[in-house]
Formats: C-alpha cells, sequence, structure tokens
C-alpha cells in the first residue's frame, strides 16, 4: 500500500503553467509532466473554491455535499458555510474508519476539525485565530509556541481589504507576504510529517488563488507563487520518493474583461427593490470615497490590525451589497459573488418573503428568459453560457437548500454582487434617474483576474505511469486514492478511479458505507448547527 500526498495549489490553471514548465520555470512540475500523469481538472458548478475543496475531498458533487458557495444557501443573512454543515464524510473520515492516519492542513471548509487518527489544522473559511482550529487541541499550543514553526491563519473576508489594498499600492509586499504563508504552511506540513505517523498527508497552499485574483497584470509575481508551491512539492517528493503525489486545483484562472453586475440588473428589471436607491445611497457613497481615497488609507491607517479588531471583523462581515436589498419588497437576488445563483423569495420558506410558491415557476422561468437575454452592448452577444433550474444540475435530492437558478457565464465576463453604478463617484451626481450600468471593465471592487472551470491534475509515484496525459474531474480524486491505498469506496461517491494513471490497475472495492448514519446529519445534529453562531 502506497503513501499518499495530495498538494493543493489553488486556482493553479496549465494555461500559466506550461509555458513555465517549457522554460523550466517550474522544475518539479515539468519533471511531473514528463514522468508522471498530468492534464486538467474539471470543477464544480459554480467553480469557487468552497464547493470545488468539499468535492475534491469527498468525491461527490454539490447536490450530495451541500456546500454550493462560501455562504449558506438557506438564508439570506451571511452565514460562512462550515464542516458540520457538510452532509457527507470526507477522505479523512474513511481513512479513520479503516485505520489509516492522516494529516491535513490549511484545507478549505475543514472548520470546526473533526476528530480523526491523525493531526488536522483547518483551513480557509476558519473563524479567527481565537477559535479552536486544530486536532487534537494541543497542535495548536505547538503552532503558538512555533514548536511547528510560524503558523499564518487565513483569516476569511477579514483581511480582503487590506489584501486588496496591498495588491493594489505595494505588490511586490503582498506577493512576499502570500509566499510567506505559503512557506509557514508547507514547514508546518513537513514537520508534522516527520513527527507522525501518516498514510495521507494533504496540505493546500493557497497564495496562487490570491495572487491571481489580484495581481493577474503581474505575471512575474503569479509565478513566484507557482514557484514557492513548485520548490515544496520537490522537497517532499525528495523526502518521500516511495509516496504517491497527486497535485490538484479547485479551478483554474483567466482575465475577466467584463463584470456583470447581476443584481444591478434584477434592480433595473423591477426584480429587486433597494432600502434607499443605489444611485445615490449613502452607502454606495462612502463605497466610492473608499475607492477615491484608497491610496491614502492604505498608507496612513494600519489596516490589517484594525479589520482583525472585534469591531473591525463585526463591521466587516455586516457588509456587502445585501444591506441594501429591500427584501419585503424584493422577488429574486444574486446569492453572492461567488455563487452563480439567483435566489427567488419564497413566502414560504423565509420571513421576509414575498413570492407566492404557486408563483414560483413562473417567475422562475420569467428570470431564465431574462438572462438568456442579458446582452453587451458593444457586441450585441449574449454574457450568459449555462443556465440551469437547481435540480437539473444538482438533482432533485440535492440536500442544503441549493439557490434557484444557477448560471455561468461566456469566458470573458465574470460576476458581481455589488449593487452600485460601477462608473465611481461621479456617477452619483450625474446620473438623473436612468437604469444602472449592468456591465463594467473591472474596476476597484472588482478581481483582476477570475476563476475558469479547469484545474490542474499532476501523478507522480510509485505504480505511476510517465508521459501521460489525462483529465479528469474533482470527483474523482478521493476514489483514486482510496483504490490505490488498497480501502474500500463508499458506494455513495460519484468520481470514479483514473485507471488509467496507474502501471498496474488497483482493485476496485467497494462497500455500502463506513456510518452507521449514511453519512448524512441527524434532525438534532442540523438544529445545532442552525443555533450555532460564530463570533466573527
Ligand atoms: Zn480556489
Amino acid at each position: 500500500m502506497s503513501k499518499i500526498v495530495v498538494v493543493g495549489v489553488d486556482g493553479a490553471t496549465l494555461d500559466l503553467m506550461e509555458s513555465w514548465m517549457d522554460e523550466g520555470k517550474l522544475p518539479t512540475f515539468a519533471k511531473i509532466r514528463e514522468q508522471g500523469v498530468y492534464g486538467n481538472l474539471r470543477s464544480t458548478t459554480p467553480y469557487y473554491s468552497a464547493p470545488a475543496w468539499v468535492s475534491i475531498v469527498t468525491g461527490c458533487h454539490p447536490g450530495k455535499h451541500g456546500i454550493y458557495d462560501f455562504f449558506r444557501t438557506d438564508t439570506f443573512s451571511k452565514k460562512i458555510v462550515n464542516s458540520r454543515y457538510r452532509k457527507v464524510q470526507a477522505i479523512w473520515s474513511i481513512l479513520t474508519a479503516t485505520g489509516n492516519k492522516s494529516i491535513v492542513v490549511n484545507v478549505p471548509g475543514t472548520y470546526p476539525p473533526e476528530k480523526i487518527k491523525g493531526v488536522m489544522i483547518t483551513g480557509l473559511l476558519t473563524p479567527s485565530p481565537e477559535s479552536e482550529f486544530t486536532y487534537p487541541k494541543n497542535v495548536k499550543k505547538d503552532l503558538i509556541k512555533g514548536k511547528l514553526g510560524e503558523y499564518e491563519l487565513e483569516q476569511v473576508a477579514v483581511d480582503d481589504i487590506p489584501k486588496n489594498l496591498t495588491a493594489r499600492y505595494a505588490p511586490e509586499k503582498f506577493a512576499k507576504q502570500i509566499n510567506n504563508t505559503t512557506t509557514s504552511h508547507a514547514k508546518v506540513t513537513m514537520n508534522l510529517m516527520k513527527d507522525h505517523e501518516w498514510d495521507f498527508t494533504m496540505v493546500v497552499f493557497r497564495g496562487t488563488d490570491d495572487a491571481q485574483h489580484l495581481l493577474w497584470g503581474r505575471k512575474d509575481l503569479i509565478l513566484s507563487c507557482y514557484k514557492k508551491a513548485d520548490d515544496y512539492i520537490g522537497k517532499m517528493i525528495e523526502q518521500y520518493p516511495d509516496a504517491i503525489f497527486i497535485i490538484v486545483s479547485d479551478h483554474g484562472f483567466g482575465k475577466p474583461q467584463k463584470y456583470f453586475y447581476v443584481n444591478n440588473a434584477l434592480y433595473n428589471a423591477g426584480y429587486l427593490k433597494a432600502v434607499s436607491d443605489p444611485r445615490h445611497s449613502l452607502g454606495t457613497f462612502m463605497a466610492m470615497m473608499f475607492d477615491k481615497m484608497s491610496r491614502l488609507i492604505f498608507h496612513l491607517v494600519p489596516l490589517k490590525k484594525l479589520v482583525r479588531s472585534p469591531i473591525g471583523r463585526k463591521f466587516i462581515l455586516s457588509g456587502g451589497s445585501s444591506s441594501n436589498i429591500d427584501f419585503s419588497h424584493t422577488k429574486a437576488f444574486y446569492h453572492s459573488v461567488c455563487s452563480r445563483g439567483i435566489r427567488i423569495n419564497l413566502k414560504e420558506k423565509y420571513k421576509q418573503g414575498i413570492v407566492d410558491k404557486k408563483e414560483y415557476e413562473k417567475i422562475r422561468e420569467e428570470l431564465i428568459g431574462f438572462l438568456k437575454n442579458v446582452k453587451d452592448p458593444e457586441t450585441g452577444k449574449t454574457i450568459v453560457k449555462n443556465i440551469y433550474r437547481w435540480e437539473e444540475i444538482y438533482g432533485k435530492n440535492a440536500v442544503n437548500d441549493p439557490l434557484d437558478i444557477i448560471f455561468d457565464l461566456e469566458e470573458e465576463y465574470s460576476a458581481q454582487e455589488l449593487l452600485q453604478p460601477p462608473e465611481g463617484v461621479q456617477y452619483a451626481f450625474q446620473s438623473k434617474g436612468e437604469p444602472m450600468s449592468i456591465l463594467s471593465t473591472p474596476g476597484f471592487y472588482d478581481w483582476m483576474g477570475d476563476h475558469r472551470p479547469n484545474g490542474i491534475l499532476f501523478m507522480y509515484g510509485k505504480n505511476v505511469k510517465s508521459n501521460r496525459r489525462i483529465d479528469a474531474s474533482v470527483v474523482d480524486i478521493v476514489p483514486t486514492i482510496l483504490s490505490a491505498m488498497d480501502v474500500p469506496i463508499p458506494n455513495n461517491i460519484d468520481g470514479k478511479i483514473i485507471e488509467d494513471a496507474f502501471i498496474k490497475k488497483p482493485k476496485i472495492k467497494k462497500i455500502d458505507s463506513y456510518e452507521k448514519k449514511n453519512g448524512h446529519l441527524t434532525e438534532a445534529e442540523l438544529d445545532k448547527i442552525k443555533k450555532l453562531k460564530f463570533k466573527i
């Protein structure tokens, strides 16, 4: 049985890596391309980190694991998803049930940590350094004391403003910061691998995602983040030559030419109402002034400290466009920047719901027609590529209340949730009531780079073929690992073994399930989660 090491390189894309590998800038990846297996790894719909990483570690599509976005889709307030909200078990629980030991570091969506045979340090979406983010608990003490090495905990949403401004006004400093974070995660992981027995190790490096979102124009700095990952993967291979290495990303990356302001479109069409006119509201004005003064703020204010303070955290997490949506008069709205989905405000589901159940299908069809017809005025072409009713993409047994309509956009477009004129502060004074723009070139509040559906897959090691191009899906990773470890695969898993990657094909063993309650939470547990309030 082989030991397995999975390294996640968030948002890594072959579109950038191929030429860097050719030029010798990513020696480890180039070596695996030649002596192992590589190709595209198809992401989830939507192709964002929360659903995609959870699919990578469960082998199930979002309809089964129930994570569709960073935020819960069953409520209007911005509640961040967590590992208890996931409805199927992750690979480390299967390995625990079969007596295998795991080391899991910085995998998005793992907070709160699960009790496993081994060690877990939770990743993106961990509320704060004060929370219990390790299992066993004493690992946190070792991190604080620096026994395991310095550890940088990514702070969800809270760090976005300082990150954005640092990337904008001090890009080299920003790249250095995220590379230091990757170094800390790599070192702690390698120290854990040295100190503990393990059969499976997984670590996710997130710097590539940040760099590509915020520094798309600076390929030299983006390359430095890929190099950092390449370097540590190389070191791990050197140290564990008998293991099988699987390097994956949750989605790819590219440059959006324009942003689709979905809530602006719904507002113009009357589906969404605002508490105060978003063209002239105080919130819009403040947001726009922030844009104008951002350079000054960056240089004068200790932002990182400010946003991480309890008041700062509260302020940031209460914001967003939803604060200006008048839900008691809104029929439908775009859920969040990464959701690629629209929520219909059903009376029977929500306190402020206004859409009657009888009207649901009619409104849904209307909205689908509306979105299909949104055109770029400059080209006259439609911008929505695919559009689905939730049951068409997630199945009618989908858990955790998926959004009502899911869509993806043509490659050159990305979506924005903000309800405000994209043009900037001057628009607030000039506007005479004409509709708000719904398309805009990337501005202050938009990312320079955004996701694409194809991530990466690299496999290397014992029994892995060489020089082979194979494309697979995020749900194929778990069954492939389990078969390589000779562990039976639960029947509920959607993915299939990437058989073609192996010289000697692993035997397929199946099992009904590893849990008495077949991986789903009980009603009592769900109730408990509903009442769970994060201190963020
Ligand atoms: Zn990601």
